[in-house]
């Protein structure tokens, strides 16, 4: 097998292994900061009988597979929010490393791959302090503002990471589609209409799935911060996703989403939600990728 695909998988899976890791701390941060508790201290213990969780019961993703969703002691089920966490992180850590290759294969200049590196992370850190916030604000019932200042600090921090490189002399972008291109206003351009369309994209969607799936006087309930059932975790993950990915990816994906969201409605089978943002994602990405190829 050539090495550079080898290579590839071996990024790839990786990031998916840091991501499941990630959105295991994601769920302690969800669980305990509305309740005032540190997340860094303090054993982590069934929610039931109290029983002190070990390691073996708190290895991301495959914890929850082993043991069925049950607590090994008390075998009271445990909710699948988890693993839903767990697993749609490390789909997100994979497909921003399969969207990102060119960074591991081809690091012509090792200063500009550390400022690539260095952009990577921040956007991954601040997409999972978003994803907490959202999932505080969707559980205690907190208003729209809370979430629009999260996103709003996550963008910021990702300009500034984006913009860091160009302060250095003798930068250039390695993963920009146009090497001639290396006017900061145009690098920054391109990237924040990316992401700005990606996210829209997907608001459209998931406002779409929300106008077909509720009752008309539900509606200004959202804006008045009430607790409702009908934005759904998968949503915002699906928001979160396409400004990630690209326009292309995220149209695709936005467009399989919405489809599964309006077909699967309110009912039982809501939990198969998160596969079907998957599929979409990664349908998106592979059209882009064969687009690419042509
Ligand atoms: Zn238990």
């Amino acid at each position: 097998m050539n090495p550079d695909v080898v290579l590839a998988i071996i990024n790839i899976v990786m990031a998916g292994m840091f991501g499941a890791v990630i959105g295991s701390f994601t769920n302690v941060c969800i669980y305990r900061i509305p309740e005032h508790r540190t997340v860094v201290k303090g054993h982590s213990m069934c929610m039931t009988c109290g029983h002190e969780l070990g390691a073996l019961d708190l290895v991301p993703i495959f914890s929850w597979l082993c043991l069925g969703g049950k607590c090994r002691y008390c075998k009271t089920p445990i909710s699948s929010r988890y693993i839903k966490i767990e697993s749609l992180t490390a789909l997100m850590y994979m497909l921003m490393a399969a969207t990102h290759l060119d960074m591991f294969l081809d690091p012509v200049d090792p200063k500009a791959t550390i400022f690539v590196f260095l952009e990577l992370c921040a956007l991954f850190i601040m997409i999972n302090i978003v994803i907490v916030e959202m999932m505080i604000m969707k559980d205690t019932g907190s208003s729209m503002y809370r979430l629009s200042l999260a996103l709003g600090i996550d963008f910021l921090v990702q300009l500034i990471a984006r913009a860091l490189p160009f302060l250095f002399d003798g930068f250039k972008s390695t993963y920009t589609e146009n090497p001639v291109r290396s006017d900061l206003a145009n690098y920054l351009g391109d990237w924040v209409t990316e992401i700005l369309i990606g996210a829209v994209i997907a608001v459209v969607a998931c406002g779409l799935a929300i106008l077909f799936t509720s009752k008309p006087k539900q509606l200004p309930q959202y804006f008045k911060g009430e607790k409702l059932r009908a934005l759904r975790t998968s949503d915002l993950f699906a928001i979160v996703v396409c400004a990630s990915i690209g326009i292309l990816p995220a149209a695709i994906c936005a467009g399989v989403y919405l489809i599964a969201r309006i077909a699967i409605g309110t009912g039982k089978k809501v939990k198969y939600l998160g596969i079907a943002l998957a599929a979409g994602a990664a349908v998106g990405y592979l059209a882009n990728a064969a687009i690419a190829l042509i």
